[in-house]
């Protein structure tokens, strides 16, 4: 089959688990250009075939692995997407991850494969040249993800072959479980999408493949590559971004006030001058462990960190990756704890259990704060003095988590959940938005995060939308425009993930607006504008806003925890949502009472089918 346009395969696996069938078939042309790919092109999968009395965890919702044209072709863009419906907030969900698996699925034969029904055994897919296999997995069940991938690999005889795999929280049906690649080293984190897996009894999917697809300017694309080579390695930041990678950009940012210290309560760490900040961040602590670096598929960049514990008692596998900035906020700050040894350890066995590293770290915190307040004490906790600071503690209750533990059977259900179990006022501390912790960003510090994290339809992301550097760069404190600039981030965003680009590669400037663009046409041939891309990233946005409004969303869930609301800690102001809210409603084209998309703004954005969803 030709190419459907260039960067595509032109396939999607579909796979029944209920009748173990799986059959490939085209991926319609129509739909790529007008959802390009990742959660844009899964997103319109999930919208058309979960309706809103799928539960989360039921056969009929989907899971989806999406990639982009852009994956696997273009530099800085090996990413792929996870779609599913959330078992953490119930409405729209995805998470995205790095690493070599996105490259190796479009190699393998398929852009996107489709999860449908629940097998009544543990299985794992082998998806290899066009070709996929059911295999029973009941022998790796209960094996950490990094385990799995491994033996899966090896006892296929394909030790070149990519596995996404899920851990034991993922079995476990963990709510903020999330799926492994690269050997357990790279995770789809976010909204509970190894849940879905687990309670699909899905171990792993497995790809591999030779099979190589053509940009459709194969010249222009080297030289692009060559421009994009020549830019990182000659640009000041990029270069100390491939040195310290995100662990580098720590201090900065707990500068400013953006870094949650005690969950989301103070304005230090550990105590007035913050002597605890050294101690974790790079240089620094962070130093002291870091053993190496490495990239993601074709990517100069190369921010991932290996690490080396090597001996004590916080002691893992050498040649592992090490805790991103999100992980280090999420473990460090935000609990209280001031080793980085510690944030290391709890970082691989979030890796190794398959657990998102910023909800498993806001839960602890908030289990933390609960437990100072006196809201729990030893006799819920199983006996652990969960007192912030306590590292010993935190990794005691992360192994409770994902085995679904006395306590940490609790935690598991992430923090709104938990707050209806420990009642008493807990939801004070609970800090979350539409059910999902929200990401190390702290709206106080820059008031366009709050509107972003407030309306975001997966509640709270740092990857799609984050408008913290162009705040930088003017008033972080005022909220005028901030309205537009959110919406203008977001709808980027959107694009720019759904083509497959790393966020970091825009977020950064290794790519321009412009040499983005260029990029996105010279592999796929179209001839887009930026002004195009925009409504595209516009389109996908409501998308998921529409498939959250379907699924019961209100407006009054687009807001924030009351803590960011009123309380001040670094940045000693709050966050001013309320001056936001209605103008951001505005300019996206919202209804002012129910929060819907307008059917005016849903025809404009080719979203025709979904009127008659929202408005009957
Ligand atoms: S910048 Fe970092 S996360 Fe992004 S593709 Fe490169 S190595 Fe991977």
């Amino acid at each position: 089959m030709s190419p459907l346009i260039g960067g595509y395969v032109g396939r999607i696996l579909r796979v029944d688990l209920w009748r173990k069938k799986a059959v490939g078939e085209p991926l319609s042309k129509e739909v790529a250009v007008k959802y390009v790919g990742g959660y844009g092109l899964g997103g319109r999968i999930l919208y058309d075939e979960v309706p809103p009395w799928v539960a989360p965890l039921d056969p009929e919702n989907r899971l989806l692995f999406a990639t982009g044209p852009l994956t696997g072709i273009a530099p800085i863009a090996g990413r792929y997407c996870v779609i599913t419906k959330s078992p953490l907030t119930g409405y729209f969900g995805d998470a995205n991850s790095g690493g070599l698996w996105g490259a190796e699925l479009k190699r393998a034969g398929y852009d996107v494969i489709i999860l449908s029904g629940r097998s009544f055994e543990p299985i794992f897919l082998f998806v290899s040249d066009g070709k996929c296999e059911i295999h029973s997995a009941k022998q790796y069940w209960g094996l950490n993800a990094r385990e799995a991938d491994r033996a899966i690999r090896k006892d296929l005889g394909e030790r070149d072959a990519k596995a996404a795999t899920i851990g034991i929280a993922g079995e476990n049906l963990v709510r903020f479980a999330g799926i492994t690649n690269d050997e357990a080293n790279r995770m789809a984190a976010r909204c509970g999408v190894g849940a879905v897996m687990g309670f699909k009894k899905v171990k792993a999917v497995v790809v591999r493949g030779d099979k190589s697809i053509e940009a459709a300017d194969p010249d222009a694309l080297k030289k692009i590559n060559r421009e994009i080579v020549r830019r990182v390695k000659s640009d000041q930041f990029l270069l100390s971004f491939t040195k310290g990678g995100t662990p580098s950009l720590f201090e900065m940012v707990w500068e400013i006030g953006d870094v949650p210290a005690y969950n989301w309560s103070r304005g230090d760490f550990g105590g007035q001058g913050d002597p605890a900040v050294p101690k974790i961040s790079y240089p620094g602590g962070y130093e002291a462990i870091l053993s190496g670096i490495r990239a993601c598929h074709n990517c100069p960049i190369a921010c991932r960190r290996i690490c080396s514990v090597k001996e004590g008692p916080y002691a893992f596998e050498d040649n592992v990756e090490g805790p991103e900035y999100e992980t280090q906020a999420a473990f460090g700050p935000n609990c209280g704890i001031e080793d980085i040894k510690v944030i290391a350890k709890l970082n691989d066995l979030c890796n190794l259990y398959g657990l998102d590293t910023i909800s498993a770290g806001s839960t602890v915190a908030f289990a933390m704060e609960c437990f100072e307040r006196g809201l729990i004490d030893t006799g819920d906790t199983d006996g652990i003095d969960l007192r912030f600071g306590n590292g010993e503690s935190a990794i005691e209750i992360i192994h409770k988590i994902a085995k679904r533990e006395g306590f940490g059977n609790i935690l598991a259900e992430g923090t709104r959940r938990a707050v209806r179990i420990i009642g008493a006022g807990a939801e004070a501390y609970a800090i979350h938005v539409k059910g999902m912790e929200i990401a190390m960003h702290d709206p106080r510090a820059a008031q366009g995060i709050g509107v972003h994290y407030a309306c975001a339809p997966t509640g709270g992301r740092h990857t799609e939308g984050l408008t913290l550097a162009a705040e930088m760069a003017g008033d972080r404190f005022s909220t005028e425009g901030k309205a537009a600039l959110a919406k203008s981030v977001e709808d980027w965003a959107a694009f720019y993930n759904a083509a497959g680009f790393c966020h970091f590669a825009l977020e950064f400037n290794a790519y321009t607006k412009d040499s983005a663009i260029e990029t996105f046409n010279v592999v796929t041939g179209v001839a887009l504008s930026y002004n195009q891309a925009m409504l595209i990233g516009e389109r996908i946005f409501n998308l998921k806003r529409a498939f959250n409004m379907k699924h019961g969303a209100t407006s009054q869930e687009d807001t924030l925890p009351d803590r960011l609301l009123k309380q001040t800690a670094k940045s000693k102001t709050v966050c001013n949502l309320s001056a936001m809210l209605p103008e951001y409603y505005k300019i996206r084209g919202w209804d002012m009472k129910s929060g819907k998309p307008t059917v005016e703004k849903l025809l404009q954005l080719g979203l025709d089918d979904t009127v008659k969803d929202l408005w009957g």
